[in-house]
């Protein structure tokens, strides 16, 4: 075991920036790596990425390995793999770090299986054992309703992280690290899958998945007129409008607003659910907010009880009244 040292985190880049979860993964990353007392490594990979690196460290990272080809220009998954496979194999980190994002779980599971080890995906909170050393990935179970702590014996201890479920550190520019360029290698004939096109998803305000506020509604709303209520009490907020199931289903929303297992997974600060009963499906997607607020008329529904807070009612009279007490309390 002695040949695997240090905490690696992938920060993925979108348009040429660091993507936030890098920063969180770095985050979270130096915590782990002090409590083991090695470094903390970034991996950047891609075309035209080399001049992040000084961010990378600037959130926390001691090393910087970074990939840089036209070849990586696009994510796809044979050139990924075959890179973080090299990087891996060079670095020998005892712990690696991704997103639970799209890249991550593709990443992960492939990297783990040529490695040898395993990989646990969507972990909500990670520390290192002080005894074993052994990393412990607290990760929901049951669809949400439950955690459970697992860890694994194989190295490299491989984990994806759920979106804002941990902070980045304040950026210090004069944080002082070492960048190593690795080259790519990679066979252009072994990249088996060709980008043809790119469609980008408009969205209105902030993303779904980076509000601090989701105001989600259900079945129960009944009409996409409904849904108007939610946009503005989630403008209030600065934030976003979530779904269940039914209502994208329905057309009374688009189909990207849907939170849960098929859908999107959100970690606000604060989830809204309206009129959602928190089916085990539903509660995979947000079952990492910080606070859930429920507003139902049934009492035994089951997002009431995994509620901080539930107003038992009609939203359609609950609604106005909490948008008035939100608006009152933010101007003052
Ligand atoms: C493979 C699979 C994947 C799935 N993926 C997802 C997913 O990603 N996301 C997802 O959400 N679902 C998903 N589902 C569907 C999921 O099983 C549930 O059917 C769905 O989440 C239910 O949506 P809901 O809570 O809005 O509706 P319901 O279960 O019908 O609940 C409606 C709720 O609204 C309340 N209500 C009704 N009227 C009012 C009112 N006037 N005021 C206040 N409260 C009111 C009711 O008390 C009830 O609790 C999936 C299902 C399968 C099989």
């Amino acid at each position: 075991m002695a040949e695997y040292k240090g905490v690696m985190a992938y920060c993925e880049v979108t348009d040429g920036k660091l993507a936030s979860i890098g920063s969180e993964l770095l985050g979270g990353g130096r915590k782990l790596a002090d409590d083991l007392g090695e470094e903390l490594i970034a991996v950047l990979v891609g075309s035209g990425v080399a001049g992040l690196a000084q961010e990378a460290i600037a959130f926390g990272a001691e090393k910087v390995y970074v990939v840089d080809d036209p070849l990586l220009k696009d994510y796809q998954t044979d050139s990924y793999v075959a890179v973080m496979e090299k990087v891996v194999k060079e670095i020998m980190p005892r712990v690696i770090l991704l997103g639970q994002t799209n890249i991550g779980r593709d990443l992960a599971p492939r990297l783990a299986f040529r490695l040898n080890t395993a990989a646990s995906l969507d972990c909500l909170e990670l520390s290192i054992d002080p005894d074993s050393k052994q990393l412990l990935q607290t990760k929901p179970v049951y669809g949400g309703n439950a955690y459970a702590v697992f860890t694994t014996e194989h190295y490299p201890q491989i984990v994806t992280v759920r979106v804002k479920s941990m902070s980045p550190l304040e950026v210090d520019k004069s944080r002082k690290g070492e960048v190593i360029n690795i080259a790519a290698g990679l066979d252009p004939s072994a990249i088996r899958t060709k980008v043809v096109d790119k469609v980008v998803e408009e969205v209105e305000g902030i993303k779904l998945e980076d509000a601090p506020v989701v105001v989600s509604g259900g079945r129960g709303i009944g009409s996409a007129e409904g849904f108007k209520q939610l946009e503005e009490l989630a403008k209030l907020f600065k934030g976003a409008v979530g779904a269940s199931r039914p209502p994208c289903d329905n057309a009374w929303v688009p189909a990207g607003l849907q939170v849960g297992l098929t859908g999107k997974i959100v970690s606000p600060d604060l989830y809204i659910a309206v009129a959602l009963s928190g089916s085990s499906q539903h509660m995979s997607g947000c079952s990492g907010s910080k606070n859930i607020i429920a507003i139902n008329k049934d009492p035994e529904a089951n997002i009431v009880k995994q509620a901080r807070y539930a107003v038992i009612g009609d939203w359609k009279k609950i609604l106005p009244a909490f948008a008035e007490k939100v608006k009152e309390l933010l101007s003052g």
